[in-house]
């Protein structure tokens, strides 16, 4: 199999399985017990802390463990505005995650207003346009790192130094951008940020929100004292020993696997390019997490390519995973501009660790083969 869905969730490695599986057989205590199989669980879980906030350049104290991206991003958001009800405008932009989508939408419902930032044709957001959407009852900014989609990375540190200007809090999602790009939240300057471990080839079910030091935000679970009392529920201990060490691997391997996997994705990019004409590229030239490639097919369906590309085991998107299963046309795609029926062309390819040289060189053979066989298909039923 041909595995380019990495955006949408990653293979666990062996050494995060190995780990936890070491840990759920011989660890079971309650990290809140204070006997020793407790506190031997609560030290286990302060070194994945430790890994996780060293990893985004922050203090262990910053790292606020969560079930998912999803919850880190409704954390910081319901989290902020409940503090400073009074502040009760969101400023957001029209390609964020459901995660921040959703959430505003509630918040629009309990009377407050949201700012949806437009983008541009390759998917950033307008510094002008943000200065303008601010205003003194302003109480939170949440803009994403990298887009899950076409991975667009967001001027986020010019953001920080507008809203800061103003004494409004910055929120990032960087579950995208965690693992692909440096991500030091101190030098982005933000107040929370989300990442989340499933995407950075550790478990699923376990994220973690970073909190600056300082910054105002009401507990998202109530209940016990865990995670300082933000973030009330016996942890998911096994999940945070495996996001540490999913996060220890990624360190190990470093820039360089991280550069093999571009030169990958460059490759296959330029393969496209050469042997589809007609193919188009959706996204940022330059300024994006360079495994992520979107393109559009204009005339076809995407879900046929992928169907069809599924029959050699080779396997895509045609977009956010959350919309997979219905019929809506992408946010992100139609928000750059693309008319719905071009967004409805388009496939989402998302390189990562799990791919070769080979897998390339197979998708560049059969890729071409489909969109041919598809547009004589379409041609010949001009209804399409
Ligand atoms: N934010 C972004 C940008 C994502 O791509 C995703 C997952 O697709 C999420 C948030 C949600 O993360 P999780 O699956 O851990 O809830």
């Amino acid at each position: 199999m041909i595995y380019l869905d990495h955006n949408a969730t990653t293979p666990v490695d062996p050494a995060v399985a190995e780990k936890m599986a070491w840990f759920l057989r011989e660890h079971f205590g309650n990290p809140s017990s204070i006997y020793p199989i407790g506190r031997k669980v609560k030290e286990l879980m302060n070194e994945a802390r430790e890994r996780v906030a060293a990893s985004l350049g922050v203090d262990r104290g910053e790292i606020f463990f969560t079930g998912s991206g999803t919850e880190s991003d409704n954390f910081a958001i319901f989290g902020t505005f409940d503090a400073a009800p009074e502040k009760n405008e969101f400023v957001t932009s029209t390609i964020e995650h459901p995660a921040v989508i959703e959430a505003a939408k509630v918040l629009e419902k309990r009377g407050g207003k949201v700012a949806y930032l437009p983008v541009d044709e390759y998917g950033t957001v307008s510094l002008d346009d943000l200065r303008s959407a601010l205003t003194p009852k302003t109480g939170l900014v949440s803009i994403m790192h990298a887009n899950n989609e076409i991975g667009t990375i967001q001027p986020i540190a010019e953001i920080v130094r507008i809203a800061h200007e103003r004494d409004i809090p910055v929120h990032t999602d960087a579950v995208q951008s965690f693992g692909k790009i440096d991500v030091d939240a101190r030098k982005l300057g933000v107040d929370f940020l989300t990442v989340s471990a499933h995407k950075i080839y550790g478990p699923k079910g376990i994220g973690a929100l970073y909190i600056r030091r300082g910054a105002t935000i009401c507990p998202f679970l109530r209940g016990g004292r865990q995670e300082r009392g933000l973030r009330a529920g016996t942890e998911n201990t096994a999940g945070i020993i495996g996001f540490g060490e999913a996060v220890r691997v990624l360190e190990e391997k470093g820039r360089k696997e991280l550069a093999r996997v571009e030169k990958l994705a460059e490759a296959l990019k330029k393969g496209i390019e050469e042997k589809i004409p007609g193919a188009r590229f959706n996204g940022h030239p330059a300024n994006r997490v360079k495994g992520t490639l979107n393109f559009s097919f204009p005339g076809l369906e995407a879900e046929a390519i992928l169907l069809a590309l599924a029959t050699k085991e080779i396997y895509v998107s045609t977009g956010s995973a959350c919309s997979e299963e219905s019929e809506e046309v992408s946010h992100v795609l139609q928000a750059i501009g693309l008319p719905p029926e071009i967004a409805r062309s388009s496939i989402r390819m998302s390189l990562g660790r799990s791919n070769t040289d080979n897998d390339v060189a197979v998708v560049l053979r059969e890729l071409p083969e489909i969109i041919k066989k598809l547009r004589a298909i379409t041609a010949f039923h001009p209804e399409g």
